[in-house]
């Protein structure tokens, strides 16, 4: 099947399972998912299910990577931090939202780092800027940011992302150990956070 088509129904059975504003839906049906992905794994692209992408890493399953995107609120020029780039697809679909330019995320692995922004490049999101690094100490440099989120458990928000983030500026990460909770945060003028609770989920472990 065509993968735009595949795409599509994929995002159509999304929007059946979950509210989903449209920025989020516009997101899900522009980014080629497949480009993402190994050689070996593009026919399974469009099933709403995590793959491996090397490393021993995953990306997550589409419907999480739209909850993510819904969650924060994502609106058209905000800046947004990302921790666990990965193979580049979650920063992909932010940056549909808010704009290439405006998307900063953090790899501890530096192979992923690299394919990563091989790979943004080659699918139109080159703009997007990827440091190989640890993710708990954020990215200093292009702070205050608008958003941040996880793409990998940890028992809370590390000190130094929220630090990172303006007040008024949301969270979002899986927190927890073995099984996590989806936790949103807004991040209150005197620094401290305000948290909402969105489910069960499962994401590999911050380093
Ligand atoms: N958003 C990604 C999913 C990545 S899976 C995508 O769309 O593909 C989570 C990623 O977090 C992995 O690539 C893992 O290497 C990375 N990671 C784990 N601990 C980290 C840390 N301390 N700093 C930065 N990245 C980390």
């Amino acid at each position: 099947m065509d993968p735009a088509v595949a795409r599509d129904r994929l995002v159509d059975r999304l929007r059946e399972r979950d509210d989903l504003g449209e920025a989020t839906v516009a997101a899900m049906r522009a980014v080629p998912r497949h480009a993402f992905l190994p050689e070996s794994r593009r026919a399974d692209a469009y099933q709403d299910r995590p793959l491996p992408i090397g490393a021993g890493q995953t990306i997550s399953a589409p419907h999480v990577v739209a909850l993510v995107t819904d969650l924060l609120e994502l609106r058209d020029g905000q800046s947004v931090l990302e921790i666990g780039t990965g193979c580049g697809y979650h920063a992909a679909v932010t940056a549909e939202v808010v704009g290439p330019a405006n998307v900063f995320s953090v790899e501890y692995h530096a192979d992923l780092a690299e394919r990563a922004r091989e790979t943004l490049a080659a699918t139109g999101y080159g703009a997007v800027s990827v440091r190989a690094g640890d993710g708990k100490q954020g990215w200093a440099d292009h702070a205050p940011y608008d958003r941040a989120y996880l793409t990998c458990a940890a028992p809370s928000f590390p000190d130094r992302v929220v630090d990172q983030v303006r007040p008024g500026g949301l969270l979002v990460g899986p927190l927890g150990t073995d099984r996590q909770v989806l936790v949103r945060a807004r991040k209150r003028e005197d620094g401290s956070l305000k948290r909402d609770h969105h489910g069960q989920v499962r994401f590999v472990p911050l380093r």
